[in-house]
């Protein structure tokens, strides 16, 4: 039952079918489509809005099974980097309707809660959102690919998107369902790792390979995030890097006064950049 999530039934109006974007029915352990019959069972009180006959699928991986295996293990939390990162986006949170893509096991989603009315979060991974609704964070999680995001259109004023898009098979595809579900005026805040940092650069050079072999599909530096966002309709407010060197003097990092002036002289070369973009008319 999604009881435990869902308490009234005017609670689950945000959602719609992920293929045919109609309305839903609501029964006791599952969604069914009110236009195309297609039913969305509810797993362990998480509604699974994960399509079946995903185009964006990939062909040779079982992208289902990869994350949540990656979900297992993983834990982010106390990571200096995702701190760093963290704080720089929730300094820009806004409005107080906020949906996350991509919480994983909600290691930002506790933060955000803190500062808006209302928090949805969604991954692809069931073990993340398991681990997430476990942790007794107050935000209602579900199941959702971000090509498909089974939103209502213009329900949110804000979308945080971290480290997500170098996943996608079509990052191009997930940025316009965020403008979709965005209100007018709405603010998206999503970061993606920096393919042009220093370390990057120095492996090219020496190895001819990038530094690190992670499930990345895509790859960006400060122009072309820019860029597909504007493409996707957006209206880049900000760009930031967040700058992670030199290990023994890490705190140094934390200052926001130290970050202001490495992204002002440097502003490409973080090893995470960070964007605020405008969703307009
Ligand atoms: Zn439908």
């Amino acid at each position: 039952m999604f009881k435990t999530q869902f308490k009234n039934a005017g609670e689950f109006d945000f959602l719609v079918c992920p293929i045919c974007r109609s309305s839903l029915v609501s029964h006791s352990r599952l969604f069914k489509c009110s236009e195309c019959g297609r039913e969305y069972p509810v797993v362990d009180n998480i509604p699974d809005f994960y399509p079946e006959n995903n185009i964006f699928s990939p062909q040779a991986l079982d992208l289902e099974n990869l994350y949540e295996e990656f979900g297992k293990h993983m834990s982010r939390k106390n990571d200096f980097s995702n701190r760093l990162r963290k704080k720089l986006i929730l300094d820009s949170v806004e409005g107080k309707r906020i949906l996350e893509v991509g919480c994983a096991e909600g290691w930002m989603t506790e933060d955000i809660v803190r500062i808006a009315g209302e928090v949805i979060s969604c991954d692809i991974s069931i073990n993340y959102l398991r681990r997430a609704r476990d942790a007794k964070i107050d935000a209602k999680f579900i199941r959702a690919d971000s090509h498909f995001l089974p939103f209502k259109d213009g329900y949110f004023d804000c979308v945080v998107m971290a480290e997500v898009l170098e996943h996608l098979y079509s990052p191009f595809r997930a940025l316009e369902e965020i403008y979709r579900v965005l209100a007018n005026d709405g603010v998206l805040l999503l970061s993606v790792p920096n393919l042009f940092t220093p370390s990057n650069i120095l492996c090219h050079l020496l190895y001819k390979r990038r530094n690190s072999d992670d499930l990345h599909l895509n790859f960006y530096d400060t122009f072309s995030i820019v860029r597909l966002a504007q493409m996707a309709g957006f209206a880049v407010e900000m760009v930031k890097s967040s700058f992670i060197y030199f290990p023994p003097f890490k705190w140094l990092f934390m200052s926001s006064l130290v970050q202001n002036i490495l992204s002002f002289v440097l502003p490409n070369f973080g090893d995470k950049i960070i964007i605020k973009a405008r969703r307009k008319g």
